[in-house]
């Protein structure tokens, strides 16, 4: 039997439509809208479109959004300017660095980045202060991402107390939040990476397993519980068709769509768990939408907390 699909698309939309009235408010109060701002340095194909995605959803609401771009061959000094002056804002009550920088910035640029964020603004949850926030559960700002599976899985009905929890990837963005997350939650957690030993035997005790791997449907059905919740929040752009065909028969809607559009964008659980799994948060749909969502909510309650302590005019 197929599982239970984790509509993240539709739980998205409805934490959307419960921030628009309180985004009102806000403004009704404040005399302004929340503001997010956002810095885009260089030309990125994806980040154009995430970006792009971000400023709309945030303006939908009713936020102010703001793009501060940047060229390529802009230095991590102009970058880091250009967050100061973000942070210097009365009208912006979020800041957003769109990732990747450009690779001239040098290898430690989006540490030197997050380091002068101001933590009140940092929507992303991404400073050494919201992170060491988050580890001692008091964050105010935790990262997006995560925090949306969180959400969706709580709105789902699904109860994370004692379950054991595989998470599978450790960046600061994804995993390692998600793990502490979940771990607040009262799940038992085990955090994989790419050298953890016998994968498959790890991710077969879970009750709940998250995927932030970033190889596409890399999960085999076989190693999934029966029963067990899967959360997919590897986003890969597939190219090859040999690998669309592997994963999607002829005649199935992915495959179909993967011949009018040249590329599919897939996640790192093989699609076949779905005949395993209890839920499972599909890709495209599930983690995604979320992760924009809890955006808003991110900068609505950065906008708030600034109003509380005087900070906003
Ligand atoms: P990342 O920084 O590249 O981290 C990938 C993690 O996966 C690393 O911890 C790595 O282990 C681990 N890994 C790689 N190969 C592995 C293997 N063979 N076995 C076990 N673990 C392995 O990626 P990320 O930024 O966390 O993103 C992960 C995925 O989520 C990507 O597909 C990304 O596009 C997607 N994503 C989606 C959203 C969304 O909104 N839906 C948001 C963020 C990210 P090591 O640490 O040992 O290298």
């Amino acid at each position: 039997m197929a599982a239970r699909v984790l509509d993240g698309t539709a739980v998205a939309a409805r934490i959307r439509e419960e921030l628009r009235p309180a985004v009102a408010d806000f403004a009704a109060r404040a005399g302004r809208p929340p503001g997010l701002g956002v810095v885009l340095a260089g030309e990125h194909a994806a980040s154009e479109i995430y970006v792009a995605s971000k400023l709309k959803a945030a303006a939908d609401i009713g936020c102010r959004a703001d793009l501060v771009r940047l060229p390529a061959s802009a230095t991590l000094d102009e970058a880091l300017a250009a967050v100061r002056s973000l942070n210097d804002s009365a009208v912006h009550d979020g800041i957003l660095v769109q990732s990747p920088l450009p690779e001239g910035m040098g290898a430690t640029a989006e540490q030197a980045v997050f380091d002068t964020i101001d933590p009140s603004k940092d929507v992303d949850g991404f400073t050494p202060v919201n992170v060491g926030r988050l580890s001692q559960n008091r964050a105010v700002l935790a990262p997006c991402t995560p925090t949306g599976v969180i959400e969706l899985l709580r709105r789902s009905g699904l109860d994370l107390v004692g379950a054991r929890a595989v998470v599978i990837g450790r960046s600061d963005i994804v995993g390692k939040p998600m793990a502490m997350l979940l771990l607040h939650q009262h799940a038992t957690v085990t955090i994989c990476h790419s050298r953890t030993r016998d994968l498959p035997a790890v991710v077969r005790q879970a009750d709940l397993v998250v995927a932030a791997i970033g190889r596409p449907a890399f999960i085999e059905p076989d190693w999934i519980r029966t029963g067990a919740t899967v959360v997919d929040v590897g986003t890969n752009r597939v190219t090859d068709a040999a690998v669309v065909h592997r994963l999607f028969p002829e005649g199935s809607p992915r495959r179909a769509a993967f011949e009018r559009r040249g590329s599919l964008v897939v996640g790192d659980v093989h699609p076949g768990a779905t005949e395993v799994a209890g839920a499972l948060t599909p890709v495209p749909g599930g983690v995604g939408p979320l992760t924009i969502a809890l955006l808003l909510r991110n900068t609505l309650t950065a906008a708030e907390q600034r109003l509380a302590c005087g900070a906003s005019r």
